[in-house]
């Protein structure tokens, strides 16, 4: 049985005496000295793992207030405070072993926009996406670019200096930024912007930290202005963490510049006013092709002179990754090159406010690279995206980049620490070849693209960090990289900040190290912010090491292999945060979007389900053996000491099990992860692995036999009396109210009055038999189509079904219906995997004999479809048969499609995806357009998110409130304002919830296609 884990590093007592303090001092906000939480930020992108303290979220600037004043004080000099953010640094800048204070879950508005001055004032914890989302509607936007726009917060950017594709045009986030707002390790919260000489005199002059803080920086600067001159390279990428070339702007002090890019090291960044530039009014993009790609590096310096806003190469290795991605149907159409290779491209980008100034900067470049085209080292083709549509939708492959670099396959895998060197433009080519040099002698796979135009380079060398021999290549390349980058005048932290880097700063900033030690000792003066990153307030006390701090990998080495193995759909997250996807239109993880707790998403749950393979390896167990120990279990046997352990759980006794099943708890199933995430991490996996082991200790809730038996006990519900039975008792206000609170379920859906099979024999159909199907004509198979049932649509959606039947009928098919058979999913989503073993393999069968008569077999709805393909294959040794979606199937046939057009009338509509589909399916989007474009009818996709219902999430009791806000994130906007007949979805679960929330019914595509018939 799976034991009890409990033996956990604990939170050290004087930090639990610091937050019982800062709790009494009023603050407001979370704190959560529970290991879950402490897990989930024990983590950023870094190869690093350090497990904090605690994790307190305030709920205002005066909270942090309150944490740094107490710190402050003589008591708590030996607490450790460091900021985060989204948490999406690349070299641990957030990671602490104190307490981390994140300020994104609360500290996320936009307090004011003001548009005819051109800035606008937010707190720290906003995203930049959303900031920009915010901005649109006035034409402007906030320019400093990083990849990850739609997770990375304000705070964030201002204290790693972030900047990006574009830099080059718009400079770095120090350059946008006009005023901050800074509480101070003493409590006070400071306001800065430029300041003229007699203020910055009057400050000084001042015996507080405040004081001492601009009569310190003013100091360092008046001593040391020649060496800082002669130090600081003059490079589009500075050298940020207190930035001392820029300690005075255009003659004015500027205490920002120090602050920006100083990672956490001075105080925390409450709000910010940034200054606001307009967005270009047309936009276009050159897809430069190279048969290599030196010749695209090389080339881009030729390129330069046609002066874009920005150039950024890309490598066939990236551009490989981004083949196997969902992203590369948005951009295959800008990759034509006639066949021949591309081994390297460049992306040029030109903005412009009017038509004729774009089309001679395009032609510009275009008549050269034609005049060029196949001569040795030059471009093979190319393809030109216009309109800020298109030109996004390279671009956010772009930023896609660096999260696939981490999808490899195998355990060597592509990690951070080198990952953003910067040269001067003109030495870039020679150092990449250089670079190369290196990474090829330790015979390392790698990719690489990077920002030509600002000679930035990305790479991540492929390591697996669980072998101690491995992890010392670390340390092996970075000092050849550093001895690199210093023969050609760059820098090691080109663009991602230095947090345990921070080692080279002595090395970098040479003998002006001394003077940013008196700044921190300024601000810090007991090394208490975010230490040993940056500098140090003494010498003595040293900065972190690269090869001394804390790794995932000797972490994630003790886990015993055959539980890596069983739960390796989990077990390559590497943190890139792509899972905090802020937009509420895109579908990536409702359950972190709703609840804004980083335990309720991806990362954290592949974080939580690492730490827990981890504690049990510890302790020598094999959860192989346990999981197939479930399989021969006596239930009644096994009730008596699971009853027990629930019991001690209801009494309060801890497991960290406990933790990891609330964590799984939230989850959808919805599967965007399984899809969007560049890893592939794949949650419903690995959750369903988890509970089927979790509950072999503890007692199931009663609504998981519910749902799980649901799809075997409906064909019998479905049967006269008993259906009469079931949707009166399921009407009944005491049944619903003993459901919701003891079975856990609310809303349960009602069997449809309609009886299926009477329906069928009507419109003279058959099920599908193999010996009948045998016996047909090689053109009648041709034009069959056998329907794969599922519980959902065919006993609570009959109609649909019937629509969907005829609508195919009419487009010249013969339409057989598959007999009903449990397809499982519920099982599979709850963690009963010997049960969907079975399940799956006896429909393999099954579908096996219908496949092969040679006749094709779809699905209606897209989760239960799609199933056969996903989770079906993990469980099944035989090949599972393919089973179509219902527009793949039709997309394959268009010229039956093209000979019925004439039937259909015109009409324009939009069509509500389903989460599953749109993020595991891309291409089947795409073909709903299609068809409906060959049927006369315009069809839009309307970007929404997660409708909130996915399966049965939305039924359970515990999920119903969490189901609602979800809905009201995205769709319920869409669904009042619009007349719902102007609205399709393509899910059971989507139309499900529309009709529960809305009261309003959705139609399936095909149920529209039927009304279109003349
Ligand atoms: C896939 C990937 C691609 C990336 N691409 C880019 C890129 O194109 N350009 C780029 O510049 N970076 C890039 N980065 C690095 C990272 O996203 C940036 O450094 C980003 O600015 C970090 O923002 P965050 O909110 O995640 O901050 P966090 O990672 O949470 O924190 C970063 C630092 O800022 C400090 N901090 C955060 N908030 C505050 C605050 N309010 N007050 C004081 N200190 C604070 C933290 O202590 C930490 O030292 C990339 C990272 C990944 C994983
Ligand atoms: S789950 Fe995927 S998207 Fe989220 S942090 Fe991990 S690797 Fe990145
Ligand atoms: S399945 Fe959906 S809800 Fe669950 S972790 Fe993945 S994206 Fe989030």
């Amino acid at each position: 049985m799976l034991p009890r884990l409990h033996e956990l590093t604990e939170t050290q007592s004087a930090y639990l005496a610091y937050l019982d303090e800062v709790r009494l001092a009023g603050f407001e906000g979370d704190i959560c000295p529970d290991y879950a939480q402490r897990t989930v930020l024990a983590t950023d992108n870094s190869i690093y793992q350090i497990l904090p303290q605690a994790v307190v979220l305030p709920r205002h600037a005066e909270d942090v207030q309150i944490l740094t004043r107490l710190a402050a004080t003589d008591r708590w000099q030996a607490i450790v405070l460091s900021p985060r953010g989204g948490g999406t640094g690349t070299n641990g800048q957030s990671l602490t072993d104190g307490l981390v204070v994140d300020l994104s879950k609360y500290l996320n508005q936009i307090l004011e926009i003001n548009a005819d001055e051109g800035w606008a004032r937010v707190q720290s914890g906003v995203v930049k996406d959303q900031l920009n989302h915010a901005l649109k509607p006035f034409g402007l936007f906030f320019a400093p670019e990083l990849s990850t726009s739609n997770r990375a917060t304000i705070g964030g950017m201002i204290n790693t200096d972030a900047s990006g594709q574009g830099s080059v045009l718009y400079g770095k986030t120090r350059d946008h930024v006009l005023e901050l707002d800074t509480v101070l390790l003493s409590g006070d919260r400071h306001h800065s912007q430029p300041i003229d000489a007699d203020t910055l005199k009057r400050l000084s002059a001042g015996t507080d930290r405040i004081g001492q803080i601009h009569a310190t920086v003013d100091d360092v600067y008046q001593r040391r202005q020649a060496d800082i001159i002669a130090k600081f390279p003059k490079l589009n990428r500075c050298m940020t963490g207190y930035d001392l070339a820029h300690i005075y702007d255009q003659g004015q002090f500027n205490l920002n510049n120090i602050i920006c890019g100083s990672e956490g090291t001075l105080g925390f960044v409450v709000e910010a006013k940034l200054n606001l530039v307009k967005i270009p009014k047309l936009a276009a993009l050159v897809n430069v092709f190279y048969s290599s790609f030196e010749a695209s590096l090389r080339d881009a310096q030729t390129l330069l002179g046609a002066q874009p806003s920005s150039i950024e190469t890309i490598d066939s290795t990236v551009l490989g990754l981004a083949r196997e991605d969902i992203i590369w149907h948005s951009v295959s159409q800008f990759f034509d090159a006639q066949g021949q290779f591309i081994d390297g491209i460049n992306l040029v980008e030109f903005t412009a406010d009017s038509e004729a100034e774009l089309e001679r900067n395009i032609s510009n470049l275009t008549e050269r690279l034609q005049e060029q085209t196949g001569q040795t080292g030059k471009n093979i083709g190319y393809a030109i995206a216009r309109g800020h549509q298109q030109v996004q939708l390279l671009w956010s492959m772009r930023k896609k980049a660096v999260g696939l670099l981490g999808n490899a396959k195998g355990e060597a895998r592509p990690v951070p620490f080198v990952e953003d060197t910067a040269v001067p433009p003109e030495n870039l080519a020679d150092f990449i070849m250089e670079f190369r040099a290196v990474l090829d002698k330790h015979k390392l796979r790698y990719g690489m693209f990077g920002h030509v135009d600002a000679g930035v380079l990305h790479v991540r060398p492929a390591l697996d960090l669980k072998d101690e021999a491995q992890f010392k290549l670390v340390r092996q390349i970075t000092d050849q990289v550093v001895a690199l980058v210093s023969k050609y005048n760059g820098l090691l932290w080109g663009e991602h900040g230095k947090g345990v880097r921070s080692e080279f700063s002595p090395t970098f900033f040479g003998d002006l190290y001394p003077e940013l030690q008196q700044i921190k000792r300024a601000f810090d003066p007991f090394n208490q912010l975010n230490p040993g990153k940056i500098a140090t307030h003494q010498d003595k006390i040293p900065l972190l090491r690269i090869d001394e701090v804390g790794t995932r990998g000797e972490l994630d080495r003790t886990i015993a292999v055959k539980s890596w193995t069983q739960f390796g759909s989990g077990m390559y997250c590497n943190g890139n945060g792509a899972c905090f996807n802020w937009d509420p239109n895109d579908a990536m993880c409702p359950s972190f979007k709703v609840t804004q707790d980083r335990r309720q998403s991806p990362k954290g749950r592949a974080s939580l389900i690492r730490e827990w393979l981890r504690l049990l390896s510890e302790k020598n167990v094999d959860t192989t053996a346990l999981s197939e120990r479930q399989k021969r279990r006596v239930p009644l046997l096994h009730f008596i000491p699971r009853a027990w352990n629930s019991l001690k759980q209801r009494q309060g006794q801890y497991d960290f099990s406990h933790e990891v099943a609330d964590s799984m708890a939230g989850c959808l199933a919805c599967k965007s992860c399984t899809g969007q995430c560049p890893i592939k991490v794949d949650v419903p996996e690995f959750r369903a692995r988890f509970l089927q082991i979790y509950y072999g200790r503890y007692l199931r809730p009663l609504k998981d036999y519910f749902i799980g038996s649901l799809e075997f006990i409906i064909p019998v519900l479905a049967f006269a009396p008993f259906k009469w039975l079931y949707n009166t008792a399921m009407s009944l206000n005491p049944v619903k109210r003993v459901l919701r609170d003891v079975a856990g379920m609310v809303d349960s859906p009602l069997i449809h009055s309609l009886n299926f099979r009477r329906e069928l024999r009507r419109r003279k159909l058959f099920f599908a038999d193999p010996i009948l199907l045998d016996g047909l004509s090689a053109s009648e198979r041709e034009r069959s189509v056998i329907l794969v049932q599922d519980a959902f649509t065919s006993f609570f959606e009959t109609p649909v079904v019937l629509d969907i039947i005829d609508c195919l009928q009419e487009l010249g098919f013969r339409v057989w219906v598959m007999p009903y058979a449990p397809n499982g999913k519920p099982l599979h989503v709850h963690g009963f995997l010997h049960l969907f073993a079975w399940v799956a393999k006896r429909n393999q069968r099954k579908l096996q004999r219908l496949a092969n008569t040679g006749i094709a077999l779809v699905g209606i709805d897209p989760s239960m479809t799609l199933s056969y393909r996903a989770e079906y294959v993990k469980y099944v040794k035989l090949a599972v048969p393919p089973v179509y979606l219902v527009q793949e199937f039709l997309a394959q046939h268009k010229e039956r499609l093209a000979a019925q057009a004439h039937r259909f009338n015109t009409g324009s509509v939009k069509l509500l995806g389903h989460c599953t589909e749109k993020t595991n399916a891309p291409a089947a989007m795409k073909d709903w357009t299609e068809i409906f474009a060959m049927l006369n009818q315009t069809l839009n996709h309307e970007a929404v998110g997660c409708c909130g219902m996915a399966g049965t999430y939305g039924h359970e009791t515990r999920n119903r409130t969490n189901s609602e806000n979800i809905y009201k994130l995205s769709w319920q906007a869409v669904v009042e304002n619009q007349p719902s007949e102007m609205l399709l979805s393509t899910g059971y679960s989507c139309r499900s919830q529309v009709k529960r929330l809305h009261q309003k019914t959705l139609a399936h595509p095909l149920q529209y296609l039927l009304q279109c018939l003349k």
